[in-house]
């Protein structure tokens, strides 16, 4: 019978209201499971501050394996009675803590930290809510068994901070790892090098984590558990009456997250797409019926009426501008700007280039970083070199987008009726997407004026 992977976010361990919400919902699958477990809420924040502030002072190692054993021992014993069990449990958590303070304490030592390192220290707020989890669930009664990466050999292409799953060699590993009729427990956001170094897949990387997993072992689908009401039509805390998304497409998924709807990783799809395995969303706080998904993500692609199927915004975006009078025709400038970009390690989000500007969007972290690298560059042709920073992309999200009259002039005309200026826009790239780059102050009005526009109009 094929498993079910189901994923359980950092929101979904806050409190033991909610644990107990986990448990009726693994009780209520009734079947082997893999679950997989993001860190509690914050731990991975307050560790990347921990690996920062231990380059510089001593006593963090301590105080960090501190505030990490107090923050859910409290949980451990209210739910788990049996004293061998909870014994067990501790017992494990603190041998994570000491090889942790092991590793701040080095990093104090020399004052640095190698990026393997690096994505190793930051790994343990999944490594401990995997352990939790592993011991509470058996303290129910139930058969579960923790599965860490290293041993289930979850293989990385090796890349720190960013690395995606080599599912050539990961795939039996995995799939032979996982195969009795129990319930696993496995910690997302990291997979193993070859050479058995921890690699994280990326900040949010759980999501993608527990999709490398259901395409390892052929699973019948990916249930992602969060504590919000599935994918919707907008953001609820900017618009009022957001209608339910029952049904989305891989690649509408995709570009949502990427476009800002924080509901998935933008990469959760990409093992999943060519097996068909489907993503079903649900809410902790909703009916906890397993059959009862909010949103199935899959490969059934709709065209709805109206076309739009969700209006999304995302503030971490900026602008890069090189002008000069003829950069669009003069050859060269793009490949030596990317190579640039991509040497310094900062992605491009998207390039709108015209005769006298080339405009590189790329996430707000990286600008001043891409301004200082591509200023590095002789580029002739280039007079002028600025970045934008106040800005926000609004994105209409939907199939038939770019195949149907006057989606573009709805959202246009739209924006005008609130007096909002679009800066500059991209249809076209993505079939499924349209999307407008707007002074961040025009944001929340912007999307609610596409969203009433094509939802709340009767
Ligand atoms: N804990 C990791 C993070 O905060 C991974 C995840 O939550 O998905 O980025
Ligand atoms: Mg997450």
């Amino acid at each position: 019978m094929p498993k079910i992977v189901v994923k359980f976010g950092g929101s979904n361990l806050r409190s033991n209201e909610e644990i107990h919400r986990i448990i009726k919902v693994v009780r209520n699958y009734n079947q082997p499971l893999i679950i997989v477990v993001s860190a509690f809420y914050g731990v991975t924040n307050y560790l990347v501050e921990a690996l920062e502030k231990a380059r510089r002072d001593e006593e963090v190692a301590t105080k960090t394996i501190q505030y990490l054993y107090d923050l859910k021992i409290g949980s451990v014993e209210y739910f788990i009675e049996d004293q061998v069990l909870r014994t067990e449990t501790i017992k494990l958590i603190q041998d994570q803590l000491v090889e942790l303070r092991n590793f701040l304490h080095g990093i104090a030592l020399t004052g640095d930290a190698s990026k393997a390192l690096e994505d190793h220290v930051l790994s343990y707020g999944e490594r401990l809510s995997a352990i939790f989890l592993n011991g509470i669930l058996n303290s129910q009664g139930l058969d579960a068994k923790l599965g860490f990466p290293e041993t289930i050999g979850l293989i990385t292409d090796g890349e720190f901070g960013n690395a995606s799953a080599d599912f050539h060699l990961a795939t039996s590993h995995v799939r032979e790892s996982l195969n009795e009729d129990i319930i696993y427990v496995v910690p997302g956001f990291y997979g193993i090098s070859q050479d058995q170094k921890t690699t994280l897949f990326g900040r949010g990387g759980s999501d993608y984590a527990a999709a490398a997993i259901a395409r390892c072992v052929g699973a019948s689908s990916l249930d992602i558990w969060k504590d919000v009401n599935g994918f919707l039509s907008s953001d609820p805390k900017l618009v009022s009456n957001p209608v339910l998304i029952e049904k989305l497409s891989y690649n509408e998924a995709a570009e949502l997250a990427y476009f800002g709807a924080k509901i998935l990783h933008p990469r959760t799809v990409e093992p999943l797409t060519d097996p068909h395995i489907s993503i079903r969303i649900f809410n902790i706080y909703g009916t906890l019926e397993v059959e009862k998904p909010l949103t199935i993500i899959s490969r059934e692609k709709s065209v709805q009426t109206g076309v739009v199927k969700s209006v999304t915004y995302s503030d971490d975006f900026g602008l890069l501008k090189l002008k000069g009078p003829g950069v669009g025709l003069k050859p060269g400038i793009l490949a030596k700007v990317t190579t640039a970009l991509h040497n310094a390690g900062i992605n491009i989000s998207s390039v709108l280039t015209s005769q006298i500007s080339i405009n590189i969007l790329l996430s707000r972290k990286d600008l001043q970083n891409a301004f200082a690298v591509v200023s590095a560059i002789e580029l002739s042709a280039v007079g002028k070199l600025q970045i934008e920073d106040d800005i926000s992309v609004v994105a209409a999200v939907g199939h038939g987008i770019t195949d149907n009259f006057g989606i573009a002039a709805r959202i246009f005309t739209a924006l005008a009726s609130e007096s909002i200026n679009v800066k500059m826009s991209c249809s076209g790239a993505s079939p499924i997407v349209s999307y407008y780059l707007v002074q961040s102050s025009d944001r929340t009005p912007a999307v609610r004026a596409i969203h009433h526009e094509f939802f709340e109009k009767l």
